[in-house]
């Protein structure tokens, strides 16, 4: 492969694969934020559930709890009848009989309600819980609860468990005076942190939305760096084959003759010499044949500089049809054909011309209406061992030819060495 046809396929290969790391890249990138932004989706969820818990706390703090009627499930909770002054259980007129809920449990029956839909768990825990059984802070909470006591305002995290992913959220419950109701045996001041609340949301549809996020944006950038890649494929294909055959045409026009198709003058001599070193190494005979139409001006001048050309290009099919495959076969000049015949010595090459010579005499070309008829004269010669060089040899093959065109032409002529 050519030098500038390599360049252009590296060109290709360096851009394309450069071309389809920026677009992974970008789909990986797109891919991590929507990540990011799930995340912070589920933080804003948790806090804003975290919120609507603490007004919820807060406007039951400040009516002092709220009564429920008892019936099973709903009993009377046994640590707030140890705090004096509170009326735990009231009973109407009609000798039902109500309980008190303080902020905690009105917390817990929420949080009860809203994990028996799946959607998320509220839990208060305390590192001095006062009901050790229900408030007792897991692994996730006691170290959220240290880092309050440290001045975070809030901690979250993701994690694993045997039922699936969990987001994690908790922030901190600050002392407030109506918490003295219930918490006065523990010594709290106004904006101490005494616990906090802790929000779990289930991962499951979120993790699962972006499993399918995650296929779908694999696929794509597949897709695109698979159509990218083809589009490229494609291009640089026909790119290079149109400018192989650009090369192509440009060699045959450096070799070739334009009209007849044979090799050039130039062409010719450069085999001649390849020939000629071969002769020397192998010691096989060489000869070569000089030929020339005989009165071709007559042709031009009576039918037209067309009706020549056709002449000349009939010749020049009829010599390759009627040589062997390893001859060499040329235009030399204007109506002048060069052969050089490999491995063959000067009696063969004789017999070859005189061959020719005669399938020419033979040809008729049609044109215009016309039958065009003509003869050649040719002029042999063999190369004579270690002695001569191209010009040499085609020298006398000249020179034959010019005696074959003074005696009478439509002959075949050699010189002596
Ligand atoms: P002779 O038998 O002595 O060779 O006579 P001739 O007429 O063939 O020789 P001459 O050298 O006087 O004329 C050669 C002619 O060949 C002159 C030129 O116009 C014609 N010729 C050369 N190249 C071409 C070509 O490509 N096409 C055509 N049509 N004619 C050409
Ligand atoms: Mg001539
Ligand atoms: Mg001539």
């Amino acid at each position: 492969m050519p030098q500038s046809l390599r360049l252009i396929r590296s060109f290709l290969l360096l851009s394309s694969t450069a071309v389809a790391t920026v677009v992974l890249a970008t789909f990986v990138s797109y891919h991590l934020h929507t990540e990011r932004l799930t995340e912070e989706i589920l933080l804003q969820q948790a806090r804003a559930l975290f919120d609507e818990v603490i007004v919820i706390r807060q406007w039951v703090s400040e009516h002092g709890g709220v009564y429920v009627k008892v019936k099973p499930g709903i009993d009377p909770n046994p640590f707030l009848t140890t705090i004096p002054g509170l009326k735990v259980n009231i009973t109407d007129q009609e000798g039902q009989l109500y309980t008190l809920r303080n902020p905690g449990l009105v917390v817990s029956g929420i949080s009860r309600l809203a994990e028996k839909k799946g959607d998320f768990r509220l839990h208060v825990a305390s590192l001095k819980p006062l009901n050790a059984k229900n408030n007792s802070p897991d692994a996730f909470e006691r170290q959220a609860l240290l880092a309050f006591e440290q001045g975070a305002r809030e901690s979250y995290a993701t994690e694993k468990t045997a039922s699936g992913e969990i987001y994690r959220y908790m922030a901190p419950l600050y002392f407030r005076q109506e918490c003295n109701n219930c918490h006065r045996s523990q010594g709290y001041r106004e904006g101490d942190i005494r616990g906090g609340i802790s929000v779990t949301i289930p991962m499951d549809f979120v993790n699962a939305r972006l499993m399918e996020n995650r296929r779908f944006t694999i696929l794509a950038a597949l897709l695109v760096v698979a159509l990218l890649a083809g589009f490229l494929a494609f291009l640089s294909t026909r790119y290079i084959s149109r400018m192989q055959e650009a090369q192509a045409q440009l060699v045959a026009m450096a070799t070739l003759d334009s009209l007849t198709g044979l090799l050039n003058r130039r062409t010719v001599y450069e085999r001649l010499e390849g020939e000629i070193a071969k002769h020397r190494r192998f010691k096989t005979p060489l000869s070569c044949l000089l030929l020339d139409i005989d009165h071709f001006k007559a042709i031009n001048d009576s039918h037209g500089h067309l009706a020549g050309d056709a002449v000349l290009t009939a010749i020049a099919e009829n010599l390759k049809n009627h040589s062997r495959r390893y001859d060499i076969i040329s235009r030399y000049g204007g109506e002048e054909f060069l052969i050089i015949l490999p491995g063959t010595d000067l009696a063969a090459a004789m017999t070859v011309a005189e061959k020719l010579r005669q399938h020419i005499a033979d040809l008729r070309t049609s044109f215009a209406g016309a039958t065009l008829q003509v003869t050649v004269s040719i002029g042999a010669a063999e190369l004579i061992n270690g002695k001569e060089e191209a010009d040499d040899l085609v020298g006398r093959a000249d020179r034959a030819l010019y005696q074959a065109k003074g005696s009478g032409r439509n002959q075949v002529v050699t010189t002596a060495a």
